[in-house]
Protein backbone atom coordinates (compact mmCIF):
# COMPACT_ATOMS: atom_id res chain seq x y z
CA UNK A 1 0.00 0.00 0.00
CA UNK A 2 1.45 3.00 -0.99
CA UNK A 3 0.81 5.93 1.90
CA UNK A 4 -2.39 7.69 2.27
CA UNK A 5 -3.35 10.72 3.71
CA UNK A 6 -5.56 14.17 3.34
CA UNK A 7 -5.91 14.32 -0.27
CA UNK A 8 -5.33 11.13 -1.39
CA UNK A 9 -8.19 9.26 -3.57
CA UNK A 10 -9.13 5.78 -4.95
CA UNK A 11 -9.58 2.43 -4.14
CA UNK A 12 -6.82 1.55 -1.30
CA UNK A 13 -8.12 4.83 0.54
CA UNK A 14 -11.67 2.90 0.22
CA UNK A 15 -9.41 -0.07 1.58
CA UNK A 16 -8.57 1.78 4.58
CA UNK A 17 -11.92 3.65 5.28
CA UNK A 18 -12.99 -0.09 5.47
CA UNK A 19 -10.66 -1.44 7.75
CA UNK A 20 -11.23 1.65 9.56
CA UNK A 21 -15.01 0.53 10.04
CA UNK A 22 -13.99 -2.59 11.03
CA UNK A 23 -11.63 -1.87 13.60
CA UNK A 24 -14.38 0.33 15.24
CA UNK A 25 -13.75 3.65 14.53
CA UNK A 26 -16.27 4.09 12.02
CA UNK A 27 -18.70 5.07 10.55
CA UNK A 28 -16.79 6.01 7.35
CA UNK A 29 -18.13 5.85 3.77
CA UNK A 30 -16.58 3.87 2.24
CA UNK A 31 -15.84 6.58 -0.54
CA UNK A 32 -12.34 6.71 -1.40
CA UNK A 33 -12.01 10.33 -0.54
CA UNK A 34 -9.29 10.74 2.14
CA UNK A 35 -11.55 14.38 3.82
CA UNK A 36 -11.64 15.49 7.31
CA UNK A 37 -13.71 12.62 8.63
CA UNK A 38 -11.25 9.74 7.32
CA UNK A 39 -8.12 12.06 8.70
CA UNK A 40 -10.01 12.33 12.10
CA UNK A 41 -10.53 8.47 12.79
CA UNK A 42 -7.58 7.40 11.45
CA UNK A 43 -5.90 10.09 14.16
CA UNK A 44 -7.79 8.08 16.86
CA UNK A 45 -6.55 4.66 15.24
CA UNK A 46 -2.95 5.84 15.82
CA UNK A 47 -3.81 6.72 19.11
CA UNK A 48 -5.27 3.97 20.06
CA UNK A 49 -2.54 2.00 18.42
CA UNK A 50 0.50 3.60 20.08
CA UNK A 51 1.30 5.34 16.55
CA UNK A 52 1.85 9.15 15.80
CA UNK A 53 -1.51 10.40 15.48
CA UNK A 54 -0.42 12.74 12.46
CA UNK A 55 -3.22 11.08 10.32
CA UNK A 56 -0.92 9.68 7.57
CA UNK A 57 -1.12 6.52 7.10
CA UNK A 58 2.10 4.92 5.85
CA UNK A 59 4.65 1.63 6.56
CA UNK A 60 3.97 1.66 10.47
CA UNK A 61 -0.06 2.78 10.50
CA UNK A 62 -0.65 -0.20 7.48
CA UNK A 63 1.27 -2.62 9.91
CA UNK A 64 -1.14 -1.91 12.51
CA UNK A 65 -4.13 -2.02 10.44
CA UNK A 66 -2.65 -5.43 8.93
CA UNK A 67 -5.94 -7.76 10.74
CA UNK A 68 -8.58 -4.97 9.40
CA UNK A 69 -7.42 -5.45 5.84
CA UNK A 70 -6.81 -9.13 6.08
CA UNK A 71 -9.22 -10.47 8.42
CA UNK A 72 -7.24 -12.14 11.03
CA UNK A 73 -5.18 -11.57 14.12
CA UNK A 74 -1.37 -13.23 14.87
CA UNK A 75 -2.05 -13.70 18.82
CA UNK A 76 0.95 -15.37 20.86
CA UNK A 77 -0.38 -17.36 23.82
CA UNK A 78 -0.34 -16.19 27.37
CA UNK A 79 -0.67 -17.39 30.54
CA UNK A 80 -4.67 -18.23 30.94
CA UNK A 81 -5.78 -18.07 27.18
CA UNK A 82 -7.73 -21.36 26.13
CA UNK A 83 -8.77 -21.22 21.97
CA UNK A 84 -12.09 -20.55 23.56
CA UNK A 85 -11.76 -17.66 25.17
CA UNK A 86 -9.49 -16.44 22.52
CA UNK A 87 -12.54 -17.08 19.84
CA UNK A 88 -15.14 -15.06 22.37
CA UNK A 89 -12.75 -11.84 22.67
CA UNK A 90 -11.99 -11.27 19.13
CA UNK A 91 -15.81 -12.32 18.38
CA UNK A 92 -15.30 -15.24 16.63
CA UNK A 93 -16.32 -19.19 17.01
CA UNK A 94 -13.49 -22.03 18.17
CA UNK A 95 -14.26 -23.66 15.06
CA UNK A 96 -13.23 -21.20 12.73
CA UNK A 97 -9.99 -20.45 15.07
CA UNK A 98 -9.25 -24.42 15.03
CA UNK A 99 -9.69 -24.67 11.55
CA UNK A 100 -7.50 -21.92 10.92
CA UNK A 101 -4.67 -23.90 13.25
CA UNK A 102 -4.76 -27.32 12.21
CA UNK A 103 -1.46 -28.54 13.95
CA UNK A 104 -2.90 -27.29 17.28
CA UNK A 105 -3.45 -29.07 20.15
CA UNK A 106 -5.84 -27.08 21.92
CA UNK A 107 -5.29 -29.03 25.11
CA UNK A 108 -1.43 -28.33 24.99
CA UNK A 109 -1.29 -24.68 24.64
CA UNK A 110 2.62 -23.28 25.40
CA UNK A 111 3.05 -19.67 26.44
CA UNK A 112 4.69 -18.25 23.23
CA UNK A 113 2.73 -20.16 20.99
CA UNK A 114 1.38 -18.27 17.77
CA UNK A 115 -2.34 -18.99 16.93
CA UNK A 116 -4.18 -17.59 14.14
CA UNK A 117 -7.32 -15.84 15.17
CA UNK A 118 -10.04 -15.20 12.51
CA UNK A 119 -12.10 -11.97 12.93
CA UNK A 120 -15.70 -11.88 12.68
CA UNK A 121 -16.18 -10.56 9.02
CA UNK A 122 -16.09 -12.12 5.56
CA UNK A 123 -12.31 -11.55 3.93
CA UNK A 124 -13.14 -10.93 0.76
CA UNK A 125 -15.14 -7.19 0.63
CA UNK A 126 -17.87 -6.70 -1.73
CA UNK A 127 -18.80 -2.82 -1.36
CA UNK A 128 -15.49 -1.30 -2.56
CA UNK A 129 -13.06 -1.01 -5.48
CA UNK A 130 -10.39 -3.17 -6.25
CA UNK A 131 -6.48 -2.96 -6.10
CA UNK A 132 -3.69 -5.20 -6.35
CA UNK A 133 -2.81 -4.89 -2.46
CA UNK A 134 -6.35 -5.76 -1.84
CA UNK A 135 -5.71 -8.93 -3.50
CA UNK A 136 -2.94 -9.71 -1.30
CA UNK A 137 -4.48 -9.52 1.92
CA UNK A 138 -7.66 -10.91 0.76
CA UNK A 139 -5.53 -13.85 0.03
CA UNK A 140 -3.02 -13.99 2.96
CA UNK A 141 -6.59 -13.81 4.51
CA UNK A 142 -8.31 -16.75 2.98
CA UNK A 143 -5.01 -19.02 3.34
CA UNK A 144 -4.71 -18.13 6.69
CA UNK A 145 -8.29 -19.14 8.10
CA UNK A 146 -7.99 -21.65 5.48
CA UNK A 147 -4.80 -23.39 5.49
CA UNK A 148 -6.32 -26.20 3.01
CA UNK A 149 -6.08 -23.18 0.11
CA UNK A 150 -2.90 -23.48 -1.49
CA UNK A 151 -1.11 -20.04 -2.91
CA UNK A 152 1.48 -19.86 -5.26
CA UNK A 153 2.95 -17.16 -7.46
CA UNK A 154 3.00 -18.01 -11.08
CA UNK A 155 4.79 -15.06 -12.49
CA UNK A 156 5.53 -11.02 -12.22
CA UNK A 157 3.62 -8.34 -13.54
CA UNK A 158 5.19 -5.72 -15.99
CA UNK A 159 5.89 -3.55 -12.62
CA UNK A 160 7.08 -6.78 -10.98
CA UNK A 161 4.00 -7.35 -8.86
CA UNK A 162 3.22 -11.06 -7.73
CA UNK A 163 0.90 -12.54 -10.32
CA UNK A 164 -0.77 -15.37 -7.73
CA UNK A 165 -2.58 -18.31 -8.20
CA UNK A 166 -5.15 -20.48 -5.54
CA UNK A 167 -5.55 -23.72 -5.12
CA UNK A 168 -8.73 -25.57 -3.41
CA UNK A 169 -10.10 -29.30 -3.89
CA UNK A 170 -8.37 -32.99 -3.20
CA UNK A 171 -9.97 -34.44 -6.62
CA UNK A 172 -8.85 -35.06 -9.87
CA UNK A 173 -11.03 -33.06 -12.03
CA UNK A 174 -8.57 -30.01 -12.64
CA UNK A 175 -10.22 -27.21 -13.51
CA UNK A 176 -8.19 -23.39 -14.03
CA UNK A 177 -10.60 -20.10 -13.36
CA UNK A 178 -9.11 -17.03 -14.40
CA UNK A 179 -10.25 -13.61 -13.94
CA UNK A 180 -9.18 -9.76 -14.98
CA UNK A 181 -7.20 -9.93 -17.93
CA UNK A 182 -8.70 -6.74 -18.83
CA UNK A 183 -7.92 -3.78 -16.59
CA UNK A 184 -11.49 -2.32 -16.66
CA UNK A 185 -13.26 -5.75 -16.13
CA UNK A 186 -11.79 -5.96 -12.26
CA UNK A 187 -14.84 -6.67 -10.92
CA UNK A 188 -14.53 -10.29 -12.36
CA UNK A 189 -11.52 -10.24 -9.46
CA UNK A 190 -13.57 -10.33 -6.30
CA UNK A 191 -16.27 -12.45 -8.31
CA UNK A 192 -13.54 -15.27 -8.07
CA UNK A 193 -11.98 -14.12 -4.59
CA UNK A 194 -15.66 -14.42 -2.64
CA UNK A 195 -15.98 -17.79 -4.61
CA UNK A 196 -12.92 -19.05 -2.98
CA UNK A 197 -13.91 -17.73 0.38
CA UNK A 198 -17.26 -19.41 0.12
CA UNK A 199 -16.09 -22.82 -1.30
CA UNK A 200 -13.48 -22.72 1.70
CA UNK A 201 -15.97 -21.72 4.46
CA UNK A 202 -18.42 -24.27 2.93
CA UNK A 203 -15.46 -27.00 2.97
CA UNK A 204 -14.58 -25.97 6.59
CA UNK A 205 -17.87 -25.82 8.53
CA UNK A 206 -19.32 -29.47 6.53
CA UNK A 207 -21.51 -26.70 4.32
CA UNK A 208 -23.13 -26.38 1.42
CA UNK A 209 -22.37 -23.73 -1.39
CA UNK A 210 -25.19 -23.31 -4.44
CA UNK A 211 -26.88 -26.44 -3.08
CA UNK A 212 -23.86 -29.03 -3.01
CA UNK A 213 -22.17 -30.55 -0.58
CA UNK A 214 -18.83 -29.01 -0.51
CA UNK A 215 -16.88 -32.29 0.56
CA UNK A 216 -18.20 -33.41 -3.08
CA UNK A 217 -16.89 -30.49 -4.89
CA UNK A 218 -13.29 -30.82 -2.76
CA UNK A 219 -13.19 -34.77 -3.63
CA UNK A 220 -14.14 -34.77 -6.87
CA UNK A 221 -11.99 -31.76 -7.81
CA UNK A 222 -9.09 -29.51 -7.95
CA UNK A 223 -10.04 -25.83 -8.92
CA UNK A 224 -7.02 -23.56 -9.36
CA UNK A 225 -7.68 -20.01 -9.57
CA UNK A 226 -5.62 -16.52 -10.47
CA UNK A 227 -8.06 -13.95 -9.73
CA UNK A 228 -5.95 -11.43 -11.18
CA UNK A 229 -4.07 -11.44 -14.15
CA UNK A 230 -3.35 -7.83 -15.06
CA UNK A 231 -2.79 -6.33 -11.70
CA UNK A 232 -0.71 -3.04 -12.63
CA UNK A 233 -3.70 -2.57 -15.32
CA UNK A 234 -6.55 -2.94 -12.20
CA UNK A 235 -4.12 -0.24 -10.15
CA UNK A 236 -4.28 2.38 -12.79
CA UNK A 237 -8.34 1.86 -13.56
CA UNK A 238 -9.09 2.01 -9.52
CA UNK A 239 -6.68 4.68 -9.06
CA UNK A 240 -4.66 2.94 -6.66
CA UNK A 241 -2.02 3.51 -9.25
CA UNK A 242 0.75 5.84 -7.58
CA UNK A 243 1.12 9.16 -9.70
CA UNK A 244 4.76 8.29 -11.69
CA UNK A 245 6.88 6.95 -14.44
CA UNK A 246 4.02 3.89 -15.32
CA UNK A 247 1.37 6.15 -15.00
CA UNK A 248 2.94 9.12 -16.94
CA UNK A 249 3.52 6.51 -19.42
CA UNK A 250 -0.05 5.17 -19.30
CA UNK A 251 -1.84 8.74 -19.63
CA UNK A 252 1.04 9.40 -22.64
CA UNK A 253 -0.11 5.96 -24.36
CA UNK A 254 -4.17 6.94 -23.61
CA UNK A 255 -3.30 10.47 -25.26
CA UNK A 256 -3.12 9.26 -29.10
CA UNK A 257 -6.92 7.74 -28.42
CA UNK A 258 -9.03 10.56 -26.77
CA UNK A 259 -11.65 8.82 -27.44
CA UNK A 260 -11.00 6.01 -25.21
CA UNK A 261 -11.92 7.60 -21.45
CA UNK A 262 -9.01 7.66 -18.99
CA UNK A 263 -8.33 5.47 -17.22
CA UNK A 264 -11.50 4.01 -17.00
CA UNK A 265 -11.38 3.40 -20.65
CA UNK A 266 -8.09 1.04 -20.14
CA UNK A 267 -8.23 -2.51 -20.74
CA UNK A 268 -4.54 -3.65 -21.72
CA UNK A 269 -1.01 -4.09 -19.17
CA UNK A 270 0.62 -1.03 -18.39
CA UNK A 271 2.74 -0.74 -21.03
CA UNK A 272 -0.28 -1.14 -23.72
CA UNK A 273 -0.77 -4.58 -24.68
CA UNK A 274 -3.89 -6.07 -25.00
CA UNK A 275 -3.42 -9.38 -22.63
CA UNK A 276 -6.12 -11.61 -24.17
CA UNK A 277 -4.62 -10.94 -27.82
CA UNK A 278 -1.61 -12.20 -26.88
CA UNK A 279 -2.18 -15.81 -27.32
CA UNK A 280 -1.01 -17.84 -30.46
CA UNK A 281 -4.54 -19.04 -31.66
CA UNK A 282 -4.78 -16.73 -35.04
CA UNK A 283 -2.30 -14.22 -33.51
CA UNK A 284 -1.29 -13.06 -37.38
CA UNK A 285 -5.08 -12.67 -37.79
CA UNK A 286 -6.09 -11.00 -34.66
CA UNK A 287 -2.75 -8.86 -35.74
CA UNK A 288 -3.93 -7.72 -39.24
CA UNK A 289 -7.86 -7.07 -38.04
CA UNK A 290 -6.45 -4.90 -34.85
CA UNK A 291 -4.23 -3.13 -37.40
CA UNK A 292 -6.78 -2.45 -39.55
CA UNK A 293 -8.92 -0.48 -36.98
CA UNK A 294 -6.19 1.35 -35.89
CA UNK A 295 -4.27 -0.45 -33.31
CA UNK A 296 -0.73 -0.52 -34.63
CA UNK A 297 0.91 0.29 -31.18
CA UNK A 298 0.64 0.15 -27.12
CA UNK A 299 -2.96 1.76 -26.50
CA UNK A 300 -5.35 1.16 -24.13
CA UNK A 301 -6.89 -1.52 -25.43
CA UNK A 302 -6.84 -3.64 -28.58
CA UNK A 303 -3.13 -3.64 -29.61
CA UNK A 304 -1.90 -7.41 -30.18
CA UNK A 305 1.50 -6.88 -29.11
CA UNK A 306 4.99 -7.29 -30.73
CA UNK A 307 4.80 -11.39 -31.15
CA UNK A 308 2.63 -13.62 -29.23
CA UNK A 309 3.27 -13.95 -25.10
CA UNK A 310 5.28 -10.54 -25.61
CA UNK A 311 3.51 -9.69 -22.10
CA UNK A 312 4.83 -11.14 -19.14
CA UNK A 313 1.34 -11.50 -17.78
CA UNK A 314 -0.07 -13.63 -20.55
CA UNK A 315 2.89 -15.75 -20.92
CA UNK A 316 3.21 -16.70 -17.11
CA UNK A 317 -0.44 -17.75 -17.62
CA UNK A 318 0.60 -19.65 -20.60
CA UNK A 319 3.05 -21.21 -18.38
CA UNK A 320 0.84 -21.85 -15.76
CA UNK A 321 -1.66 -23.73 -17.50
CA UNK A 322 0.41 -26.23 -19.87
CA UNK A 323 1.78 -27.27 -15.73
CA UNK A 324 -1.56 -27.48 -15.09
CA UNK A 325 -3.26 -29.12 -17.76
CA UNK A 326 -6.66 -28.17 -16.46
CA UNK A 327 -10.07 -30.23 -18.32
CA UNK A 328 -11.69 -27.11 -18.39
CA UNK A 329 -11.40 -23.40 -18.01
CA UNK A 330 -13.23 -20.36 -17.47
CA UNK A 331 -12.54 -16.57 -17.93
CA UNK A 332 -13.95 -13.94 -16.32
CA UNK A 333 -14.55 -10.85 -18.61
CA UNK A 334 -17.28 -8.16 -18.29
CA UNK A 335 -19.55 -7.23 -19.90
CA UNK A 336 -22.97 -8.63 -22.06
CA UNK A 337 -24.09 -11.49 -19.78
CA UNK A 338 -22.83 -13.75 -22.61
CA UNK A 339 -21.05 -17.23 -22.67
CA UNK A 340 -18.68 -17.64 -25.39
CA UNK A 341 -17.68 -21.30 -26.08
CA UNK A 342 -16.06 -22.04 -29.26
CA UNK A 343 -12.90 -21.05 -31.48
CA UNK A 344 -13.33 -21.17 -34.86
CA UNK A 345 -15.19 -24.58 -36.07
CA UNK A 346 -13.56 -26.44 -32.96
CA UNK A 347 -16.11 -27.68 -30.40
CA UNK A 348 -14.55 -29.90 -27.70
CA UNK A 349 -16.24 -32.43 -26.87
CA UNK A 350 -19.01 -31.99 -24.07
CA UNK A 351 -18.27 -28.53 -24.72
CA UNK A 352 -22.20 -27.27 -25.76
CA UNK A 353 -23.13 -29.65 -22.86
CA UNK A 354 -21.60 -27.61 -20.19
CA UNK A 355 -22.17 -24.45 -22.41
CA UNK A 356 -25.95 -25.09 -22.29
CA UNK A 357 -25.78 -25.98 -18.31
CA UNK A 358 -23.75 -22.84 -17.32
CA UNK A 359 -26.60 -20.75 -19.81
CA UNK A 360 -29.40 -22.17 -17.72
CA UNK A 361 -27.61 -21.75 -14.51
CA UNK A 362 -27.07 -17.96 -14.99
CA UNK A 363 -29.40 -16.83 -17.50
CA UNK A 364 -26.52 -15.80 -19.93
CA UNK A 365 -27.00 -16.37 -23.87
CA UNK A 366 -24.66 -18.91 -25.36
CA UNK A 367 -23.22 -16.84 -28.06
CA UNK A 368 -20.35 -17.49 -31.45
CA UNK A 369 -17.88 -15.15 -31.07
CA UNK A 370 -18.08 -11.72 -34.03
CA UNK A 371 -14.90 -12.53 -36.21
CA UNK A 372 -13.42 -9.62 -35.56
CA UNK A 373 -12.75 -10.33 -32.16
CA UNK A 374 -12.68 -14.27 -32.51
CA UNK A 375 -8.50 -14.23 -32.39
CA UNK A 376 -5.84 -14.90 -30.08
CA UNK A 377 -7.45 -14.67 -26.81
CA UNK A 378 -6.98 -16.96 -23.73
CA UNK A 379 -9.88 -19.61 -24.94
CA UNK A 380 -9.31 -19.52 -27.98
CA UNK A 381 -5.57 -20.75 -27.41
CA UNK A 382 -6.84 -23.32 -24.70
CA UNK A 383 -9.86 -24.83 -27.26
CA UNK A 384 -7.28 -25.40 -30.24
CA UNK A 385 -4.59 -26.66 -28.54
CA UNK A 386 -6.39 -29.16 -25.62
CA UNK A 387 -9.28 -29.74 -27.58
CA UNK A 388 -10.75 -29.37 -24.48
CA UNK A 389 -13.95 -26.62 -22.77
CA UNK A 390 -13.13 -23.27 -22.46
CA UNK A 391 -15.44 -20.19 -21.48
CA UNK A 392 -15.52 -16.48 -21.79
CA UNK A 393 -17.69 -15.50 -19.12
CA UNK A 394 -19.08 -11.80 -19.98
CA UNK A 395 -20.81 -11.20 -16.74
CA UNK A 396 -22.94 -8.01 -15.68
CA UNK A 397 -24.30 -5.58 -18.23
CA UNK A 398 -23.71 -1.74 -18.44
CA UNK A 399 -20.66 -0.04 -19.32
CA UNK A 400 -16.96 -1.04 -18.23
CA UNK A 401 -15.79 -0.86 -15.62
CA UNK A 402 -18.76 -2.06 -13.49
CA UNK A 403 -19.54 -0.65 -10.65
CA UNK A 404 -19.70 -3.04 -7.25
CA UNK A 405 -23.33 -2.41 -6.76
CA UNK A 406 -23.64 -4.99 -9.52
CA UNK A 407 -21.38 -7.03 -7.34
CA UNK A 408 -24.04 -9.02 -5.60
CA UNK A 409 -26.18 -9.64 -8.50
CA UNK A 410 -23.04 -10.81 -11.14
CA UNK A 411 -21.84 -13.51 -8.10
CA UNK A 412 -25.49 -14.88 -7.98
CA UNK A 413 -25.60 -15.17 -11.45
CA UNK A 414 -22.14 -16.70 -11.82
CA UNK A 415 -22.10 -19.39 -8.96
CA UNK A 416 -23.46 -22.16 -10.33
CA UNK A 417 -21.29 -21.77 -13.81
CA UNK A 418 -18.33 -21.62 -10.82
CA UNK A 419 -19.52 -24.88 -9.07
CA UNK A 420 -21.01 -26.85 -12.05
CA UNK A 421 -17.54 -26.16 -14.05
CA UNK A 422 -15.23 -27.54 -11.27
CA UNK A 423 -17.77 -31.05 -10.94
CA UNK A 424 -17.91 -30.43 -15.11
CA UNK A 425 -21.81 -30.24 -15.10
ZN1 LIG B 1 -12.50 -8.56 -21.48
Amino acid sequence: MKILKYGSRGAEVQLLQLALNRAGFGPLETDGIFGTVTASALRRFQSANGLAPDAIAGRLTHAALYPWYTGYVNHTIRAGDTLYRLAERYGTSLRAVITANPGLDPTKLQIGDKVVVPLPFPVVPTNIDWSSSLVGYTVRGITARYPFVSDSEYGRSVMGKPLRYLGLGNGSNTVFYNAEHHANEWITTPVLMKFIEELARAYAFGGRIYDMNASEIFEKSRIYIAPAVNPDGMDLVTGALPYGEYYARAMEIASDYPEIPFPSGWKANIYGTDLNLQYPAGWEEARRIKFAQGFTGPAPRDYVGTAPLSAPESLAIYDLTIRLDPALTLSYHTQGRIIYWKYQNFMPPRSLEFAECFAMSSGYALEETPYASGFAGYKDWFIETYNRPGYTIECGLGENPLPMSQFDEIYRENIGILVLAALSC
